[in-house]
């Protein structure tokens, strides 16, 4: 039996291209892994007339670790957003993006190192939301005490053992007086209490925004509520390339689910053309996390194979897709990846 069995949800659009081009590249990176592939998506609907089927969610919950490519939800009316619903339904309460300047890519900013925590489960993507009159429709911000706690005391923690210097946490408090108040409490007290040798600041997030493209190095872990981290991920993913390069993790007290920061990509999707390095980052932080949390050192070491694998055809910039500035097919990217490994 393989040590661990790792549930691969390829998704819709350029899902399935770049999920499977890395369950490639980890599968030759040394792995002992078992992939159970299973459906969500509009992919999912024809067969199982929904898109989060329950087997889906049933394996996540055996397994307790996914690598999950991007769904599509209709815009307007249909359909839960799957990547609401499982987030909300697993309890992934925290969401984890690294944006990083990657090397030899040369982009409008240098020396980006930021990692974004976003609370994952409420806020405006409650989906509590209600017509009152015809004409008139309220959506519902959420924010519970707990769930800005866990992700506070998360970030804080991260930013301690990753040797952190500084967490910044985004809100509009001064509109959003009970919410983001609320929010914003929680991270003091956690700084206050728990990690005083972390430096806290506080910045309203319209002001955040043009502190960041102003001048992205003066941050380091940025901390914010589920809107303003939905918005803000792609912000700063486009500091460093675009979303072809900005992986993520959705984390929880018992399970993980990790998956690129970009969505579907309709525009390109089935011609071969996605960049797959996104998904193949969020396969690296995986592995890290599988030998953080299950202590397997095979993980570690086909986590930095890969990672040096990638960094050598960035540097060696003869392999690069378009959205890097190259010419490559998500296949030639790949074949690149698994020469170096
Ligand atoms: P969602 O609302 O589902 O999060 P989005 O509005 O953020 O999606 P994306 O589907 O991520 O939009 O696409 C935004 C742009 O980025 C598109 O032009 C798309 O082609 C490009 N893009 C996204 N992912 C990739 C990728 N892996 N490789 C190359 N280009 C990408």
């Amino acid at each position: 039996m393989a040590k661990h069995t790792v549930v691969l949800i390829p998704g819709d659009g350029v899902g399935p291209e770049v999920a499977h081009a890395t369950r490639r590249v980890i599968d030759a990176a040394g792995v002992d892994f078992s992939w159970l592939e299973m459906p969500a998506g509009q992919g999912a609907l024809a067969e199982f007339k929904d898109t989060l089927p329950e087997c889906t969610l049933a394996a996540l919950t055996q397994h307790k670790i996914g690598l999950k490519g991007p769904v599509g939800t209709p815009i307007g009316e249909g359909f839960k957003s799957v990547n609401v619903t499982l987030r909300k339904k697993l309890d992934l309460y925290a969401a984890v993006r690294p944006v990083r300047n990657l090397p030899h890519l040369k982009t409008r900013y240098e020396n980006v190192d930021l990692v974004i925590f976003r609370e994952n489960t409420e806020g405006l993507y409650s989906g509590i939301e209600n017509e009152v009159t015809p004409g008139v429709v309220m959506s519902m911000k959420v924010a519970t005490e707990k769930a800005c706690d866990r992700i506070a005391r998360y970030a804080f923690r991260y930013a301690n053992r990753r040797q952190r210097k500084k967490v910044t946490v985004f809100h509009k408090a001064n509109i959003m007086k009970l919410t983001d108040g609320l929010f914003l409490r929680c991270a003091r007290r956690v700084w206050e209490q728990e990690y005083p040798n972390i430096q806290y600041e506080e910045m309203i997030i319209d002001n955040a925004c043009m502190q960041l493209v102003k001048d992205p190095t003066r941050f380091d872990v940025l901390l914010m509520e589920n809107l303003y981290g939905d918005v803000i991920s792609d912000l700063c993913a486009g500091m460093v390339g675009g979303l072809g390069v900005v992986p993520g993790a959705n984390i929880g007290d018992d399970c993980a689910v990790f998956e690129a920061v970009h969505g579907t990509a309709p525009d390109i999707a089935g011609k071969g053309l996605a960049n797959p390095l996104a998904c193949l980052m969020s396969g690296v932080m995986l592995l890290n996390y599988l030998h953080d949390t299950r202590h397997d050192a095979t993980c570690k070491a086909a986590a930095d194979r890969i990672k040096h694998a990638y960094d050598r055809v960035l540097t060696e910039g003869q392999t690069l897709t378009r959205d890097l500035g190259g010419t490559a097919g998500t296949a030639e990217f790949t074949a690149a990846i698994l020469e170096r490994l």
